[in-house]
């Protein structure tokens, strides 16, 4: 078997990719082949937060995030795939206890204006009207995107999977790419657990598994893994009421596993909070009738050193810490219950941002990895511009320097800011 692009990596970046650059291939001559070792959407993706905020401190990143948003908000419309697109906004504080959040509030808020985006500053009594009940100090000030949203993360990748399926890319999901043909200075394949396959051009989208595979043939990245916990908590019953986007199909598969025969989900009970001054966020998760409590920063975590067996328990500290920071911002949620925890991964790097494109030394190498926690909202441009990397294109996307993934051989880094921020 032979496939021209070969993507590895059946997460939100693998699938993306796959669809991008089978809309631009004919599937006879130049077929795109996207393998997965386990099940889509079986790394950080499954387990993502999936929050569309558009609130970066770098121009580079603030377009993307802006770019992505319209991708995920007409996906629906464009293609009829229902992804558990919800638009709540989202509100980002900053506050006193933190002093130097308010001034990033004020100037990323600035500059998403700059790029076209409606980002509004909110004084304390405005961010008290735009979410009853909110607790925050008379000093604090919030940025708010009316436009962020939220989607449901596996329904999202299984529809990229679809899409790439469509437009004729072949998914061989359940195939483990075991290593890489290399000669000449160039891929020639890949070797599987059932085949060898060989192509003109790879996509290594291998989220927080990267590291070895891309050390086998000599290409260095420093990618660090960490295990981030995941406290959930009922939705609020009504408590805090906001009336939007009611009109949301609820996914098939909460309907199943909770035998609900109702067919909206519920209204997100108040914007997706992104608390800078306490270092913490949370997300209403209507698709799976939960809210979503995780923190920030992630950078001094201990390193995991294989994703395939992590420890999945969540410990009580971080439960108890996350009850305690949501309570403190959002006292209603004193009466609702633990609703489960979980562990993800983050494949962070020494910035804190993603290292994509093709690495120097194998030029028809490409590498997509590093999302450092905060990648699912940024995927429909990194595949956009992938899709233009392979096919020799200006690269408008994205910008291709401040992802270089060579740049970390220089001596200093600077130190990436929690949560890409
Ligand atoms: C708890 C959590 C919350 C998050 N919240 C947000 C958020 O709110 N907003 C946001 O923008 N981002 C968020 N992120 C980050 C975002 O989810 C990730 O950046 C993104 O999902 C990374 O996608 P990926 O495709 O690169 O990696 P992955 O989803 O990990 O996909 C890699 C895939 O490659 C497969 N694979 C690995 N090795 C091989 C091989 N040898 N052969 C074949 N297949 C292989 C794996 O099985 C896996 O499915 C969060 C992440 C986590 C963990």
């Amino acid at each position: 078997m032979e496939g021209r692009t070969i993507v590895v990596g059946g997460g939100v970046m693998g699938t993306a990719i796959a669809w991008a650059a089978a809309r631009r291939s004919d599937p006879i001559e130049a077929p795109v082949v996207l393998f997965e070792k386990g099940q889509l959407a079986a790394g950080s993706s499954g387990r993502s937060g999936a929050i569309l905020r558009q609130f970066y401190s770098d121009r580079a990143l603030v377009d993307m995030a802006r770019d992505s948003l319209r991708v995920y908000a007409s996906l629906q419309a464009a293609t009829g795939r229902h992804i558990g697109y919800q638009r709540m906004g989202v509100l980002t504080i900053g506050g006193p206890a933190a002093p130097d959040t308010i001034g990033l509030v004020r100037r990323n808020a600035e500059l998403l204006r700059t790029s076209g985006i409606d980002a509004r500053v909110l004084d304390a009594s405005a961010m008290r009207a735009l979410v009853p009940g909110l607790v925050v100090d008379d000093a604090a000030i919030g940025c708010h995107e009316p436009d962020g949203a939220g989607v449901d993360p596996v329904r999202t990748v299984e529809a990229f999977a679809s899409l790439a399926r469509e437009a004729g890319a072949i998914t061989r999901i359940g195939e483990r790419v075991l290593g890489i043909e290399i000669s000449g200075g160039r891929v020639r394949g890949v070797r599987t657990d059932t085949a060898t396959v060989e192509c003109e051009r790879l996509v290594v989208a291998t989220g927080p598994w990267s590291g070895p595979l891309l050390a086998s043939i000599g290409v260095q990245i420093p990618l660090q893994v960490v295990r981030p916990e995941q406290h959930f908590v009922e939705l609020p019953s009504g408590s805090i009421p906001r009336g939007s986007d009611r009109d949301d199909l609820l996914a098939d598969s909460v309907l199943d596993r909770f035998g609900i025969a109702a067919k909206r989900m519920p209204s997100p009970a108040h914007p997706v909070i992104l608390d800078i001054e306490k270092g913490f966020y949370t997300r209403c998760e209507s698709h799976a009738l939960r809210t979503r409590v995780g923190r920030m920063d992630h950078s001094q975590d201990a390193p995991v050193h294989d994703p395939d067996t992590i420890e999945e328990s969540v410990s009580t500290a971080f439960q108890r810490w996350a009850r305690t920071v949501l309570e403190s911002r959002l006292p209603a949620y004193r009466e609702e219950r633990d609703a489960g925890s979980l562990v993800g991964l983050y494949t962070l790097t020494p910035d804190a941002q993603a290292a994509i494109g093709p690495w120097p030394a194998i030029p028809n190498l490409y590498v997509v990895t590093g999302f450092s926690g905060h990648g699912f909202k940024l995927a429909p441009s990194v595949a956009e511009g992938i899709a233009q990397m392979l096919d020799d294109e200006p690269v408008t996307a994205f910008d291709p320097t401040f992802f270089a993934p060579e740049r970390f051989r220089a001596p200093t880094q600077p130190h990436g800011r929690p949560f890409g921020l």
